[in-house]
């Protein structure tokens, strides 16, 4: 294989995606410099505090796993294999991810997460963290970064081969080539923002702790309160803890401006209006919507995502999306993978480079829609009895042909199949169980015993399928 212990490469972000890369580029041999604007977090413990978590999934344990790292991060994992909705009356239904009762996405600690990588990128003597420097301005021509170093002001610039902008959603990186030529750029908010909340474990708000290993809550699902427009979710912690998250519109009835965070009565009393099962759980409701603030979501897309052959983007620098398919970061370290896949495969960087920012912006765009898509889905139709019947439809046809159809959501979650034909693959089958659910309506499922029913609607897909 080429040498390319004589190239410098400089990594703009110290993140998740940023730091996974440092690792690959530094097993390839490259010599890595990450910059990152932050303090060091394992010296400052800048990444202490609440405990916040991200659902990983098979894109970003692929890519993991590349690196020897998956072992160590699914140690402390919690798998989630469906969904928990809890209606307004505090009804549960369980609804699972899959027909393949060994899919499941992870809850994994975000903060523990970082450390693991940094950790694993430090080890490599080729790779050299510079913290507290903040990039300013990128040279695409010279392949020069210029940074500010942000306990001092002084300014300090950095050249090298190439630059790889890994700063996240409001990149610096990416803001430099936005100033070149025929640059495509956008940037579209949601009417809705988030807040992060608590569910203690069971023993702190009177839930017996045996019911469930010491959780308040079944902690092997990805709990949902869909409420129309609004929602709140929570996924596990290690500890025994809930994230909650609401994902709120900024204005309205159920919306942020609404509930002073300062009338603690009020939240109280909201919180208890419409989403009772919950609020019982969480005795320090009150002051973490004091004082958790709200976040804004957005979706950035631009293109291409490289400048010549030395400026490339990963991750949420290059396509930051709402994070309703839990995929952000998925996608970013499958864009680790794929850029370092294509360095092996043609042992230049430049032309890999080139090649991975034409394959893989049509899949980032993919994503990003299926992620405002599935907003709606969790927020609204998940607790509809056709949505569930149309998804009991999908289960049966998928568990009968694997090979044949699979669902959107599977093919997103459990597959690394590129992201635009997950979701032309998805949108086909949709339609297909549309048609089962016409031939064999709701309606007249609830007079069909199990395996009649059953029966029926494989009948009907396979002959829609040309099968028979
Ligand atoms: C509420 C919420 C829930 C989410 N849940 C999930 C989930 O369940 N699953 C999932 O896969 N994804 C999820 N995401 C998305 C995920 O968090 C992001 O996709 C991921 O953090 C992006 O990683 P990154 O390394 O590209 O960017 P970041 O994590 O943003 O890292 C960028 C790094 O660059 C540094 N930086 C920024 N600017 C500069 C600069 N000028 N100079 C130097 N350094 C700089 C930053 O300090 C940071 O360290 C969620 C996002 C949100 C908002």
């Amino acid at each position: 294989m080429t040498s390319f212990k004589s190239q410098h490469v400089l990594i703009v972000g110290a993140g998740l995606a940023g730091s996974l890369l440092a690792c690959s580029m530094a097993r390839l041999g490259f010599r890595v410099t990450v910059a990152e604007r932050r303090a060091d977090p394992r010296r400052a413990g800048v990444l202490g505090g609440r405990s916040i978590n991200l659902a990983l999934s098979c894109r970003g344990i692929t890519a993991l796993r590349r690196e020897g790292l998956d072992g160590q991060v699914l140690a402390d994992a919690i798998a989630m294999r469906g969904r928990m909705l809890h209606d307004p009356s505090g009804t549960l239904t369980f609804q699972p991810y899959s027909a393949n009762t060994a899919d499941a996405i992870n809850s994994v600690s975000r903060s523990k997460l970082n450390l693991a990588m940094l950790d694993a990128a430090a080890a490599f003597q080729n790779v050299r963290f510079r913290f507290d420097l903040r990039c300013v301005d990128v040279d695409s021509d010279a392949a020069a970064a210029e940074f500010r170093v942000e306990p001092t002001g002084e300014t300090v610039t950095i050249e090298v081969d190439a630059i790889i902008g890994a700063d996240g959603a409001f990149s610096a990186v990416r803001g430099a080539m936005q100033r070149t030529d025929r640059f495509d750029y956008s940037q579209t908010y949601l009417e809705h923002g988030f807040k992060e909340l608590l569910i203690p474990p069971a023993r702190e708000c009177g839930v017996d702790p045996d019911e469930h290993d010491g959780f308040a809550m079944d902690p092997h699902a990805l709990h949902i309160w869909p409420r129309g427009g609004s929602m709140m979710i929570a996924l596990p912690n290690a500890d025994r803890t809930f994230t909650c998250t609401i994902f709120w519109p900024f204005h309205g009835a159920h919306g942020f401006d609404a509930i002073d965070p300062d009338d603690a009565e009020s939240v109280r009393e909201f919180f208890t209006r419409r989403y009772p099962d919950a609020a019982a759980i969480m005795p320090t409701l009150e002051r973490e919507y004091r004082i958790n603030p709200v976040g804004s979501l957005v979706t950035v897309r631009c293109s291409p995502w490289q400048i010549g052959s030395r400026l490339v983007l990963v991750g949420d620098a290059a396509h930051a999306i709402v994070p309703f398919f839990g995929q952000g970061i998925n996608a970013g370290f499958e864009d680790c993978r794929i850029l370092v896949e294509l360095i092996e495969q043609l042992g230049e960087l430049p032309q890999a480079i080139e090649r991975y920012a034409q394959v893989r912006t049509i899949d980032a765009d993919a994503i990003a829609d299926m992620a405002l898509e599935n907003f709606v889905e969790m927020r609204d139709t998940v607790g509809h009895e056709a949505f569930l019947y149309a998804k009991r439809i999908e289960q049966t046809l998928h568990a009968h042909m694997p090979d044949r159809v699979e669902p959107k959501y599977n093919l997103v979650s459990f597959s690394n199949i590129p992201y635009a034909q997950a979701k032309r693959r998805g949108e086909e089958f949709a339609a297909l169980v549309g048609r089962v659910a016409e031939a064999v309506p709701l309606s007249e499922s609830r007079a069909l015993a199990d395996d009649e029913w059953r029966a029926r609607v494989i009948r009907h897909g396979e002959r829609l399928l040309g099968l028979h």
